[in-house]
């Protein structure tokens, strides 16, 4: 119960610290209160790996973005999660935007974006025929991409797991005192309060996401406070005929990037977010009036988004904290790292997030030895969808799970859930993000009760214990 260094939150900035450090002769920990990892505002985004001509080089959040995004070809072939360089324009939809057009392309060059074009109405019609005829030119970046950011955070676990980090879910830290020169971090009991379960640790790092002013007030640190900042986004089926083949911006506002539409990794398409103010924290509402705006918005785009390809909506909460990222040695406390306000683009940020915290703690005088049996890679995870009927007849032959397909929506077979299950992602929604089951046209309609059967065989939970996502969200009536 010992460790060098406890990371407090398993959203993608925690999971990619993490794995950084599994390559060095530590011991970590990462603790998270959620019943798995990322149930935060790692789940809820727009997926989109950031060209780098958003935002000025002087902010760190830039230089980390452009670090970031260059990391991912290399990721995504130790750790095979899906991540596509589909490249991403902004379109420019009268002449007068083409100023704010020829500003973000200076802002590109200024930032060495490989590849950045300035485009005319010609160039961007050719890179994306779907667009409106009012569409005047734009910009192209060719760098940018797009990933399913949860199945990121899973593939960056299961490497730090398999490099000796442990893991600890439903461990909601809520106390943490000072000894000497270690911290011991108390998680909360089933009743709100300390509970029995502890760690130790030398150092911490806070990467709580949209909760990191409440824990760095838990250990003395700096005061300040975490704003919130909703994104409301529409989900179209695969079916759509308004899918386009890159990321797809309008020129951004003072406050965000825009409503996008964003052709995901898997097929199917987003359009939003919103960026509205919010009180609080765990208010994922969406309201009809933002959905219509966003509809309108991007039909302005691309003249083809149909109301009737709409799946679902659902709402992601942006941690805002001033304009940068607070990624920094606490000046309070000892031994504490600041890992704050990572919003957007801190999915595109987070593996520079991970070396630059690797950093940080090295100058803060955590000794690192590499390990000699350090593996960055991890098996591919099969999928019925993506494999042909040869390899599937073969996976059948050696399984018969295979060739039951529990969610006919996305495709997905019993040994897929399975192996979901087995690697710890145990609630429907744990299931949902691994898998994609539940995620199709029908929203689970057909295959909740399925997949919950197969939760209550490979757990041993019984039907009232089965949960969505951990805690008290019991799908068929609340457990004795
Ligand atoms: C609408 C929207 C769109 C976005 N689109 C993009 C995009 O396209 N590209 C991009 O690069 N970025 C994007 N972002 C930003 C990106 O999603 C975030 O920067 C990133 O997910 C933040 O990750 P995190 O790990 O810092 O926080 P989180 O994912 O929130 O993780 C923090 C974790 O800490 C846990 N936690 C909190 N309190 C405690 C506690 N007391 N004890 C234990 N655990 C605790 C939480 O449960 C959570 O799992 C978007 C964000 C939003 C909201």
């Amino acid at each position: 119960m010992e460790f060098d260094a406890a990371i407090i939150g398993c959203g993608v900035s925690g999971a990619n610290i993490a794995r950084r450090l599994s390559a060095y002769n530590i011991k970590t920990a990462i603790l998270e209160k959620a019943a798995d990892v990322s149930f935060g505002t790692s789940k809820a985004n727009s997926g989109i790996i950031h060209g780098g001509f958003h935002h000025n080089k002087k902010h760190l959040k830039t230089r980390l973005e452009i670090q970031g995004n260059m990391m991912f070809d290399q990721l995504r072939r130790e750790l095979k999660f899906p991540f596509k360089r589909c490249g991403i324009i902004v379109v420019a939809l009268h002449e007068e935007e083409m100023k704010a057009i020829e500003q973000l392309y200076l802002q590109g060059l200024e930032n060495d974006v490989i590849g950045i074009e300035l485009c005319s109405r010609r160039r961007i019609m050719e890179l994306e025929p779907k667009l409106s005829t009012d569409a005047a030119g734009g910009l192209y970046a060719p760098g940018g991409g797009i990933i399913e950011p949860y199945r990121f955070v899973f593939a960056l676990i299961e490497s730090a797991l398999k490099n000796g980090v442990r893991l600890y879910t439903n461990f909601k830290v809520i106390e943490a005192q000072r000894d000497g020169n270690l911290w011991t971090v108390y998680a909360e009991d089933d009743h709100g309060a300390q509970g029995l379960r502890l760690i130790k640790a030398r150092y911490v790092i806070n990467a709580a996401g949209l909760f990191a002013d409440e824990v760095s007030k838990i250990f003395g640190a700096e005061d300040f406070k975490i704003s919130v900042r909703k994104g409301e986004y529409f989900l179209l089926d695969r079916l759509t005929k308004a899918c386009p083949s890159r990321v797809v911006f309008p020129v951004p506002t003072s406050v965000s990037k825009g409503m996008l539409i964003i052709p995901t990794v898997e097929g199917t398409v987003l359009v939003g977010p919103t960026a509205d103010a919010a009180g609080d924290k765990d208010d994922f509402s969406t309201t009809a009036r933002r959905l219509e705006q966003i509809l309108v918005s991007g039909k302005t785009m691309i003249p083809s988004l149909s109301q009737n390809d709409v799946i679902t909506a659902f709402a992601g909460l942006r941690p805002c904290l001033g304009e940068d990222f607070y990624i920094e040695a606490s000046k309070k406390v000892p031994a504490f790292v600041q890992v704050a306000g990572i919003q957007s683009p801190g999915l595109t940020a987070s593996p520079a997030i991970g070396e630059y915290v690797k950093n940080i703690l090295l100058e803060m005088g955590l000794q690192l030895t590499e390990k000699p049996g350090w593996d960055p890679n991890i098996e591919a995870h099969p999928c019925a969808r993506e494999v042909d009927f040869h390899e599937l007849d073969a996976l059948i032959a050696r399984d018969s799970v295979w060739g039951n397909i529990v969610c006919r929506c996305e495709n997905v077979s019993e040994a897929e859930i399975v192996q979901a299950v087995r690697l710890g992602h145990n609630t429907l929604d744990g299931v949902k993000y691994f898998t994609r089951a539940q995620m199709g046209r029908c929203q689970g309609g057909f295959c909740t009760y399925k997949i919950i059967k197969i939760i209550m065989r490979e757990t041993g939970l019984s039907w009232n214990e089965v949960t969505k996502h951990g805690g008290k969200s019991h799908v068929l009536g609340a457990a004795l």
